[in-house]
């Protein structure tokens, strides 16, 4: 269970991410999270870097989907300049609604993308996907829930420590 909250990478931001090399280790697909992923959570549209890093990954081949937790009106008014698929209300980090969309493709293909340990890393896990953590971008606007999984995040990552598991570099 502990394990669950391993991630496969940690970078400070998506920009560091190396898609090249991710496409030549075979996976084809990126999930990728949206708030405090891509942008903060108060920026409603992608910013030019993000629309640049969409495309650097598109041009290499892969499918982006967005898997937010957030609302429909914050993920379609976000995706209108990127046009990516995108679904809200992902409900990570329980297995249901990722799990129907994974069924679309190789889970051994697909990556996850996300800021958060108790989210994003714990679903693709559960998953079986691999899985980048990145630093989250803007925590003073985190909404009240994820403060609470920021909470919970540093005891797991004392349990990690406590069992000699990596532990990102911002949590530690
Ligand atoms: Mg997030």
């Amino acid at each position: 269970m502990i394990r669950h909250f391993v991630a496969d990478q940690y970078v400070k931001s998506v920009f560091e991410i190396d898609l090249e090399k991710l496409w030549e280790s075979g996976k084809k697909v990126i999930f990728t999270d949206l708030d405090n992923t891509l942008v903060g959570s108060a920026v409603k549209h992608p910013t030019p870097e993000v629309i640049a890093f969409i495309k650097e990954a598109q041009d290499l081949g892969f499918e982006i989907l967005i898997m937010s937790n957030n609302n429909h009106k914050r993920v379609s008014l976000f995706n209108k300049d990127l046009s990516v698929i995108a679904h809200h209300k992902a409900l990570k980090p329980f297995k249901v609604k990722m799990g129907k969309v994974l069924k679309h493709y190789n889970p051994a293909q697909v990556v996850m993308i996300g800021d958060q340990l108790m989210t994003d890393i714990l679903v693709a896990k559960r998953l079986g996907l691999y899985a980048i953590l990145v630093e989250p971008i803007e925590l003073k606007q985190d909404e009240r829930r994820t403060k609470i999984n920021r909470r919970l995040e540093k005891i797991v990552v004392r349990s990690l420590k406590k069992r000699g598991l990596p532990v990102p570099a911002h949590l530690d």
